[in-house]
C-alpha cells in the first residue's frame, strides 16, 4: 500500500479541507440563509487531537494541503492551538484557511504566529449595504478590517473569492480586481452553485466564466490564461497591466477531471465530493481506538473506489430539471448543507 491512493478515473488523493463547525456568523443568501439549523451534536464535534490524529493519517498517505474551513473557522475556539499542532506536522507543505474574515482582525496575529501559510478571505461586495443584504449582518467594516489586518500581519499570498451573481455584484468585478491590487491580494471569481443551502439557486443567475472575462476585457483588454501548475480549483488568468485573477468556475466548466479534493466534516464525515450524497464516518473508528495503520487501510480502501465527478453529474440532472437536495431533506440531514461539508 505504497504512494498516494489513486481513485477509479485515476485521480491520485490530494488536497483535505477541514470544516471545524458547522455554526456561523453570517447568514449568506445563497449558502445558510436561515437561522436556525440542526446543528451537529458538540459531543459529536472531532476535538483537536482527534483532528491532528486524522489529518496523520492523510498525510502519511501524500496529502500536503491542508486548509481549514467551515461553518466560519474563527469561531472555533483556541484555534491557534490547531493551526499549531497542524503545521508541525511533517509533511504538510501548504496549511491554509478560508474565513469570512469577521473576526479576522483579533486573530490574524495569532494564526500567522501558530504558522498558517495562507488565507482566503471571502468578500462578496464591497459595498456595505449589499453585504447587509446578502448576509443579514452589518459586519463589513470587520471583515475589511480583518483584511487590512491580515496584509498588515505579512500573511503573504492572500487572496479573496467571490461569488459572483448576476442582479446582485457582477458590476464590482473591477473594483474588486482594484481592491486586491491595493490590498496585494488574488481576486478569484467562483461561479454562483447550486449546493446545499443555495436554495435560491437559479441557471440565470450564474454569471458564468465567460461572461466574467468578457467583463473584465472592457475595462483592462483581454486576459491571458495562465498555464495550469496543480489541481487547484481556479484557472488564473494574467491582465494586460499584469494584474493576475483567478475564475472557479465549478457550474458551467467543471474541473471535476483533475479533482484531488475531499472533505472531513466537523464531525469527521469524510466526503470526496462537494455533491456527494453520503460519506464515510471517520469519527467512529477513530473513537474505537481505530490505529494509524487501521485508519490509512480505511481511506485508501474507500479512496480507490472515489468515483464521484459530482459537478459534471449536476449538468445533466439540472437539464432535466432535478434540484440537488429538497429542502426537506436539508432539514433532516444536516451533512447535506454546504456550511457543514465546508465551501
Ligand atoms: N465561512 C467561511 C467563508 O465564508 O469563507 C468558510 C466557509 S464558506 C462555506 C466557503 C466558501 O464557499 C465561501 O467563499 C463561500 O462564498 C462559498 N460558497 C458558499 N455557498 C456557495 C454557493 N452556493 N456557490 C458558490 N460558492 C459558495
Amino acid at each position: 500500500m505504497d504512494g498516494i491512493p489513486v481513485d477509479v478515473f485515476g485521480r491520485p488523493m490530494g488536497a483535505l479541507r477541514i470544516s471545524l463547525t458547522d455554526r456561523c456568523n453570517l447568514r449568506c443568501r445563497y449558502c445558510m440563509p436561515e437561522e436556525e439549523y440542526a446543528w451537529l451534536p458538540r459531543e459529536d464535534l472531532l476535538t483537536f487531537e482527534e483532528i491532528e490524529r486524522l489529518t496523520e493519517a492523510f498525510v502519511s498517505l501524500g496529502v500536503d494541503k491542508v486548509r481549514l474551513t467551515g461553518g466560519e473557522p474563527l469561531l472555533r475556539r483556541g484555534l491557534p492551538e490547531l493551526v499549531r499542532r497542524l503545521a508541525g506536522l511533517p509533511g504538510v507543505k501548504d496549511l491554509a484557511m478560508t474565513t469570512n474574515g469577521v473576526l479576522l482582525a483579533k486573530h490574524a496575529e495569532q494564526l500567522r504566529e501558530a504558522g498558517l501559510h495562507r488565507l482566503t478571505i471571502s468578500l462578496d461586495t464591497l459595498r456595505p449595504e449589499r453585504f447587509s443584504a446578502l448576509t443579514r449582518r452589518g459586519t463589513h467594516p470587520d471583515v475589511l478590517a480583518g483584511i487590512n489586518a491580515a496584509v498588515a500581519t505579512g500573511l503573504t499570498d492572500l487572496k479573496i473569492d467571490t461569488v459572483v451573481m448576476r442582479g446582485f455584484n457582477e458590476d464590482e468585478l473591477v473594483d474588486l480586481i482594484e481592491f486586491g491590487k491595493n490590498m496585494s491580494a488574488e481576486v478569484r471569481f467562483i461561479e454562483y452553485m447550486d449546493v446545499g443551502g443555495a436554495t435560491g439557486w437559479t441557471p440565470e443567475k450564474v454569471f458564468s466564466r465567460k461572461e466574467i472575462l468578457e467583463t473584465l476585457a472592457q475595462e483592462y483588454g483581454p486576459a491571458e490564461e495562465l498555464r495550469k501548475t496543480d489541481a487547484a480549483p481556479a484557472d488564473r488568468f494574467v491582465l494586460p497591466d499584469g494584474t493576475v485573477f483567478g475564475i472557479i468556475s465549478s457550474t458551467t466548466q467543471p474541473f471535476c477531471a483533475t479533482c484531488d479534493r475531499s472533505r472531513l466534516t466537523a464531525d469527521g464525515m469524510w466526503l470526496r465530493c462537494l455533491y456527494a450524497m453520503t460519506g464515510t464516518d471517520l469519527r467512529t473508528p477513530l473513537r474505537d481506538g481505530a490505529s494509524l495503520d487501521d485508519l490509512r487501510d480505511l481511506i485508501t480502501g474507500i479512496w480507490q473506489q472515489r468515483r464521484d465527478r459530482g459537478a459534471v453529474e449536476r449538468i445533466g440532472q439540472r437539464a432535466r430539471g432535478q434540484v440537488f437536495v429538497s429542502l426537506e431533506n436539508l432539514k433532516r440531514d444536516p451533512h447535506l448543507e454546504m456550511h457543514t461539508r465546508g465551501g
